[in-house]
C-alpha cells in the first residue's frame, strides 16, 4: 500500500511541477494553436494531393483488370474525385472557421452572453455547471450549423450524383432531429457528470474519471442497441434459409456466442453494404446489411461473415478497446497538468481568474479548460489515428488470413471484389494517404496479401502462374 501511495506521491510531483512549467504568460498559446493547425491542414491537403493525382490514372491496378469494366472504373475514379474534393473544401472551411472562432473571441464572449441569459432567466451564476452545458451548447452550434449544410450536400448532391443516395429530404431531416435530440438528452448529462467527477475528486481526478468514463462506455453497449439503434433502423431476424444455416453452422463450428441474427434496413439511405456484430461476451449479435444479403451469393456471405467472426477470434474488439483506454488515460493525465493554466485561459480572451475559479467565488469553469486543452492537443490526434489505422489494418490482414484458412478464400475475394465494385471504391490509393485515412487495407493490398498467403486457392485461372512462383519460392525457403 504504502509503494501504491508514494507512486501516487510522485506522479503528483511531477504533474505540479510540470503544470507550472505550463503556465507562462510568455508561451503564446494562441498563436500556437493557430500555427498548429494550419500546419496539420496543410499536411492533410498534401496528403489529399497526393491521392488527387491517383484519379487521373487512366487503367485499373494489375489485381482488378480482370473484374472492373472500363465503365466502372470510370464511374469509381469519378466517385472519388468528387468526394476527395469535397473532404478538401470542408478542411480548408473548417481550418477558416477556428480561426475565426479564435480571433474573434467567441468563446469569452460567449461565456459571458450565457451568464447574462442566466441572470435573465433568474439561474444564480455560481451553478458553474449549468452555466457551461449552456455555454458549449451555444458554442458548438457555430459548428453544428455549417456541418448541417456539407451533410446535405454530400447526400443530396454527391451520393445521389453517383446513385448511392436513397434517402429522403423528409427522412434525411427526422434524422437530424432524432440525432440533435440525442445528443441533449444523453451528452448534456453525461457532460454534467464528467464535470462533477472532476470536481469532487479534486486534485486526484484522473482515476476516478477513468471508471466513470469506463462505465459510460459500458452502458451505452447496453442501451445503444435496445433504444437508440431503433430510432434511426428497423432490425428484423435472418428469415430461415441458406444463409441463416450457414451463419449459425459457422457460428457453433468457431463456439462463437450467437444469440441473435439479424437483416439491418441500410438501403433504406444507403446502398453501401456491410456487416458487423456486437454484444457482451457470452451473448452476440450479427447483423447483415440488407444489401449485403441482395449483392452476394450465400456462400460469399459467410466468406464475409467468416471474416468477421476471424476479427473476434483474435481479440480485435478487446485490443481496440485498450488503444482507446489507453488513449483516454494520457489525455486525461495530461489535463491535469492544464486544469489551472491561467496563462492558457488568459490567451484565449478569457479572465485568467477563472482557471482557478475566483470571479464569481464558486467553483471552477472547468469545461472551458477542457475545451483549450483540447484545441491545443488536437493535432496529436494525426499520430494516433496513424497508429490506430495500422493496428486496424494488420487486423483486417489477419481476419482475411483467418476466412481463407477456413477454407473461403475464392468467396471472400469474390465478395471483397463485388463490395468494392458496389460501393465504387477507388481503385487506386496513395499509400501515404490509405496509411493515413484508411482503417482498411484497400482491395488491391488485400488481394495482394490473399495472393501471398500460402493457403491461397482463391485465385483465377489466370493468376495461378503466381500460386506457383510464391510456392516454388517456399519450396526453396525449406
Ligand atoms: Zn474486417
Amino acid at each position: 500500500m504504502s509503494s501504491l501511495s508514494s507512486v501516487v506521491q510522485g506522479l503528483d510531483g511531477i504533474t505540479s511541477r510540470l503544470a507550472d512549467l505550463a503556465d507562462n504568460p510568455d508561451i503564446p498559446y494562441e498563436r500556437l494553436v493557430i500555427s498548429l493547425s494550419a500546419v496539420t491542414t496543410i499536411w492533410e491537403l498534401y496528403v489529399s494531393s497526393r491521392q488527387m493525382k491517383c484519379y487521373s490514372i487512366p487503367l485499373p491496378p494489375p489485381e482488378l483488370q480482370h473484374h472492373l469494366k472500363k465503365e466502372t472504373y470510370d464511374k469509381a475514379q469519378a466517385y472519388g474525385k468528387d468526394k476527395l474534393t469535397f473532404n478538401v473544401r470542408q478542411t480548408m472551411f473548417n481550418f477558416v472557421l477556428g480561426v475565426v472562432v479564435i480571433k474573434t473571441r467567441l468563446l469569452p464572449h460567449a461565456w459571458d452572453w450565457t451568464a447574462s441569459f442566466m441572470d435573465l432567466v433568474g439561474l444564480d451564476q455560481s451553478r458553474v455547471i449549468t452555466h457551461s452545458l449552456l455555454w458549449i451548447t451555444a458554442t458548438s452550434l457555430v459548428s453544428v450549423i455549417p456541418n448541417l449544410f456539407w451533410t446535405y450536400h454530400f447526400t443530396f448532391v454527391i451520393e445521389e450524383k453517383h446513385g448511392f443516395n436513397k434517402t429522403t429530404k423528409k427522412l434525411w431531416i427526422t434524422d437530424q432531429i432524432k440525432t440533435f435530440a440525442i445528443a441533449i438528452v444523453l451528452g448534456l448529462p453525461f457532460l454534467a457528470g464528467f464535470l462533477k467527477v472532476i470536481e469532487m475528486a479534486g486534485k486526484n481526478f484522473v482515476p476516478w474519471l477513468m471508471l466513470f468514463m469506463i462505465s459510460v462506455q459500458l452502458i451505452l453497449q447496453i442501451i445503444y442497441p435496445i433504444f437508440i439503434q431503433p430510432l434511426f433502423n428497423k432490425l428484423t431476424p435472418l428469415p430461415e434459409g441458406d444463409v441463416r444455416q450457414r451463419v449459425e453452422k459457422l457460428a457453433n463450428k468457431l463456439q462463437f456466442p450467437l444469440k441473435h441474427l439479424y437483416v439491418i434496413d441500410g438501403s433504406k439511405r444507403s446502398s453501401h453494404s456491410n456487416a458487423y456484430f456486437y454484444g457482451l461476451p457470452w451473448s452476440k449479435q450479427i447483423v447483415l446489411y440488407d444489401t449485403l444479403l441482395d449483392q452476394n451469393t450465400p456462400p460469399e456471405v459467410e466468406a464475409v461473415l467468416a471474416h468477421e467472426l476471424g476479427h473476434w477470434k483474435f481479440w480485435h474488439p478487446a485490443r481496440l478497446l485498450l488503444i482507446a483506454q489507453s488513449n483516454l488515460l494520457w489525455t486525461l493525465g495530461l489535463f491535469a497538468v492544464f486544469i489551472h493554466n491561467k496563462s492558457l485561459f488568459a490567451s484565449f480572451g478569457f479572465d485568467p481568474r477563472l482557471a482557478v475559479g475566483s470571479p464569481v467565488g464558486g467553483p471552477q469553469p472547468i469545461l472551458i479548460g477542457f475545451t483549450l486543452y483540447q484545441l491545443l492537443f488536437e493535432p496529436l490526434d494525426t499520430f494516433v489515428k496513424f497508429f490506430i489505422n495500422s493496428k486496424t489494418r494488420k487486423y483486417e490482414y489477419q481476419a482475411d488470413q483467418f476466412a481463407m484458412g477456413l477454407g473461403h478464400a475464392k468467396d471472400l475475394g469474390a465478395a471483397l471484389i463485388k463490395l468494392h465494385i458496389e460501393n465504387l471504391s477507388s481503385p487506386h490509393s496513395d499509400k501515404l494517404f490509405s496509411k493515413y485515412h484508411h482503417s482498411h487495407p484497400t482491395l488491391p493490398e488485400r488481394l495482394r496479401a490473399m495472393n501471398e498467403y500460402k493457403g491461397g486457392d482463391w485465385l483465377s485461372k489466370n493468376q495461378s502462374s503466381k500460386v506457383e512462383e510464391i510456392k516454388a519460392k517456399e519450396k526453396k525457403e525449406l
